[in-house]
């Protein structure tokens, strides 16, 4: 049937796809293009139980596609079934409430946003102009990272600062994760049957982390700021702290600004109090093994994880739902109860058996009967989510 999705992921150095199909419920092949920018980039095919690696020589994001491309035409029964492209970009600024059909018009408003995320919106633009010359004849849509959070009200998006910087400049909170909020929010519909659910709260706990606030389906607060690196503790990122620190740091180790900045984004976190790893799997066993700081980095990324919740909880009339997503939150029992045990006075009560026998991968809910809050660990589907919208924007 001609029902697929070609999602592409496009980070600076990585390239993320997959060809979803039968309304994203079925994966068709999957991959990632690795190292870009470096000789030593390959990209990997995930096709029925096979996998492919073939090098890219030039580490382009062009050849990634151009890769992606000649495999499709060694597989013509996958390729004639394509209807479109759906691209995730990260930041969409407050142009980009939704997802968009691209167009000149949205490539210039992607490119706008670029100078709030440097690193991704340029490569994004890459990826896009590379399928429109390899799939001249499909649509192609973006869905962006912020849109979710364009529902926040201006008392929880304005920084307190001269509103001239809004004014002149944009400077505001734009939240990221939006599209595994979206998902989770509609999947919790679903499994609650109910469409608008009062309260929620989620964790986003992966590498990158946040947390959101959603109202009657919609975000009323999240943790992540003007750029991911606000909120809560992350593998390699600070998260909030007080801002004098920045100058703090470049004085006291006679850097500039820009590599301070780059200190509290790649080198902090579970990764700079640990100083073993920013990977949550690799500092359960070390903390297992009687590793103090280990240990440290983890109980302090749970402690600011549920400060956070707690702060954009402030926004919803009742807390009914919290749900635990992202590697993280599906996978480390241990951070999940530590975080809830931080939460009691809000009257979430994790149930400790349910919360340590939860199945991996699968959704559950692991909530204590003598709680008022329902919690639930449900495995995020941003692809599906993308796969979904380029679906719905093609028909229309
Ligand atoms: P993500 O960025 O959503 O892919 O999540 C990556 C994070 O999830 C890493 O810190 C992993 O260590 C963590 N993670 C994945 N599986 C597990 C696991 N079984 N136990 C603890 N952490 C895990």
């Amino acid at each position: 049937m001609k029902d697929s999705i070609l999602v592409i992921n496009c980070g600076s150095s990585s390239l993320k796809f997959a060809i979803l199909a039968n309304a994203g419920q079925n994966t068709l092949v999957e991959g990632i293009a690795d190292r870009l920018g470096s000789s030593e980039s390959t990209i990997t095919f995930k096709h029925g139980g096979q996998k492919l690696e073939i090098p890219l020589p030039d580490g382009s994001h062009k050849s990634a596609v151009t890769q992606i491309k000649e495999w499709l035409n060694n597989n013509p029964t996958i390729e004639n079934t394509l209807i479109g492209l759906g691209h995730r970009v990260v930041h969409g600024g407050e142009t980009f409430t939704e997802s968009a059909l691209i167009n000149d018009t949205v490539i210039e408003g992607i490119r706008d946003c670029a100078k709030f995320a440097p690193l991704h919106n340029p490569a994004h633009v890459k990826g896009i102009e590379v399928a429109f010359e390899l799939f001249p004849g499909l649509p192609q849509i973006a869905v962006f990272d912020t849109a979710f959070h364009q529902t926040l009200a201006q008392e929880q998006y304005l920084y307190p600062i001269p509103m001239s910087l809004y004014r002149d400049h944009h400077f505001r909170k734009y939240g990221f994760h939006g599209t595994s909020y979206r998902y989770i929010s509609q999947h919790l519909g679903k499994i609650t049957k109910t469409s608008d659910q009062q309260g929620v709260l989620v964790a986003h706990l992966g590498n990158g982390a946040s947390v959101c606030a959603i109202d009657k389906g919609q975000s009323s607060d999240t943790s992540m700021g003007i750029t991911p690196l606000e909120g809560l503790m992350m593998g390699t990122r600070s998260g909030s702290l007080d801002p004098s620190l920045l100058s703090f740091i470049s004085q006291a180790e006679n850097i500039s600004s820009d590599e301070a900045l780059s200190i509290l984004n790649s080198k902090s976190g579970l990764l700079g109090v640990s100083e073993i790893s920013n990977d949550c799997r690799t500092l359960e066993e070390a903390m297992v093994s009687g590793d103090q700081r280990a240990k440290l980095a983890l109980d302090m990324f749970a402690a600011r994880t549920a400060k956070h919740l707690a702060s954009v909880a402030t926004t919803l009339e009742s807390i009914d739902h919290l749900v635990f997503t992202g590697g993280i939150g599906e996978n480390s029992s241990y951070l999940r109860q530590v975080i809830c045990q931080h939460l009691k006075a809000l009257n979430i009560k994790i149930d400790t058996t349910l919360n340590s026998s939860a199945p991996r991968g699968e959704m559950s809910n692991i909530s204590d009967q003598s709680g008022h809050v329902n919690i639930w660990i449900i495995p995020t589907n941003e692809e599906l989510m993308i796969a979904l919208d380029t679906i719905s924007l093609i028909q229309h």
